[in-house]
């Protein structure tokens, strides 16, 4: 059986082959977090555009600076001002943070390292040539690529954009990603259940994880197990950029996702992972939608389809180990982001049966400053409590039958990635 990290390689590599460059639109630059950029973003000018000051306090020529020295301060420039003086052998000019250097002088010396009286400066410690400037261009060089086309934008990301003027932004289209649930006893969330039944939950986590990937949710509400309700709603959801079910994918007699994807020419790619929670996940690609007038496809087996275990703990764990990264190759990211893992000490001595990397719900925390984790306790994959609670995931490999307290252990915290 495929190891996640196998199948996480097989979705990245499949992904890679069948997604086109995507569709843009523009959109303005306060309404772009998480959004992908789409075409390269060039400096307009060089940055810093002048010699800057990073520092209040005096432009010298920095050979005038030992200790001691006395400096004749002949004006002053304020940030955004132009400087009108020159700064000639034993003379300096007042400097405010942001201001740019006047001709004549190679350093900034701090105010807090000054005396001042009247025109009169003391230097209280010598500065070098450069000290407390930037230089102009440093940063950037006119022309020069600021931001790649692929990039996701975050804060940084958009002042950058917000530096070169950049007030809208070409952006990929979202991805259209259709979710369809199934299961004879699933009901809509809104709705009051039979004494049998359950809520839909599984759509609801699954739109806030595509929409948490920036991708754009199309909800198809719920299939039951039935070959005709299956067809039809996978068919719709064909038309989608990508399709992601739950449920119907494990060995049970009812479990009809798998045949119905066959019907729709699905490579299957894997149908399980050694995981738990998660096991039976499913990837494959089938015939992407339009059909041409003789009823083939125009684009055979282009089409991302998962299909997720139905308990609503593997369909949140799955998601995030496996489609997350399809998501992001369909919405043109330039890079998929690895799996965020970092070491805790486990604080609970922990048995789980070994063969499958476990991914278990746990808490994670930082007593003294040192990452310490410990498992919450859970009935299982169904258990959605259990995992609201926790904010990361404990990872148990495969080979490990009991981890000791005190162990370092991986985690991969919960919503940040
Ligand atoms: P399945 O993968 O179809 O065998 O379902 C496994 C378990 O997950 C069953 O107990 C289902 O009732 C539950 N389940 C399936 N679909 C959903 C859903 N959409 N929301 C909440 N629970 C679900
Ligand atoms: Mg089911």
């Amino acid at each position: 059986m495929l190891s996640y990290q196998q199948a996480r390689e097989l979705v990245v590599s499949r992904l890679m082959e069948i997604s086109r460059e995507p569709q843009t639109e523009s959109v303005p630059l306060l309404n772009s977090p998480s959004r992908i950029l789409a075409s390269d973003i060039l400096s307009d000018r060089d940055y810093p555009p002048f010699d800057r000051s990073i520092r209040d306090g005096y432009a010298v020529r920095a050979e005038d600076t030992r200790p001691g020295a006395r400096l004749r301060c002949i004006g002053e420039i304020r940030a955004g001002e132009a400087p009108s003086f020159t700064v000639s052998a034993g003379t300096c000019v007042q400097i405010m943070t942001g201001a740019p250097l006047p001709e004549g002088a190679d350093a900034v010396v701090m105010v807090e390292h000054t005396s001042r009286d009247g025109d009169s400066v003391q230097v209280d410690r010598a500065v070098g040539p450069g000290q407390h400037v930037v230089r102009r261009g440093s940063e950037q060089k006119a022309g020069g690529t600021i931001l790649a086309a692929g990039t996701r934008f975050g804060f940084a990301e958009l002042a950058v954009a917000a530096q070169v003027g950049a007030a809208n932004l070409a952006v990929t289209r979202k991805p259209r990603i259709a979710i369809l649930t199934t299961g004879d006893e699933v009901v809509d969330f809104a709705s009051a259940p039979g004494p049998f039944q359950i809520r839909n939950s599984n759509s609801v986590s699954l739109a806030a994880q595509v929409s948490l990937c920036s991708a754009e949710p199309v909800l198809l509400g719920n299939a039951t197990d039935s070959l005709d309700d299956l067809r039809e709603k996978i068919s719709a959801g064909l038309e989608a950029d990508m399709l992601i079910l739950s449920g119907g994918v494990s060995m049970g007699k009812y479990d009809l996702v798998e045949p119905v994807l066959r019907e729709f020419g699905a490579d299957f790619i894997f149908d399980a992972v050694a995981i738990r929670p998660g096991k039976p996940v499913v990837f494959a690609t089938c015939n992407g939608k339009p059909f041409d007038a003789q009823g083939k496809p125009f684009e055979p087996q282009s089409k991302p389809v998962f299909g997720l275990p139905g308990n609503p703990v593997s369909t949140m764990v799955t998601f995030d180990l496996f489609v997350r990264p399809a998501i992001e190759i369909l919405s043109g990211e330039l890079e998929v982001r690895p799996l965020p893992f970092f070491e805790a000490e486990l604080t609970i001595a922990l048995s789980e049966k070994p063969g499958l990397t476990h991914f278990l719900p746990a808490k994670l925390g930082w007593p003294g400053d040192l990452a310490r984790v410990a498992p919450i306790p859970w009935q299982g994959s169904g258990d959605v409590v259990a995992m609201a609670q926790a904010n990361c995931l404990l990872v148990v490999p495969a080979e490990r039958e009991r981890i000791e307290a005190g162990e370092r252990v991986r985690v991969l915290p919960r919503g940040i990635w």
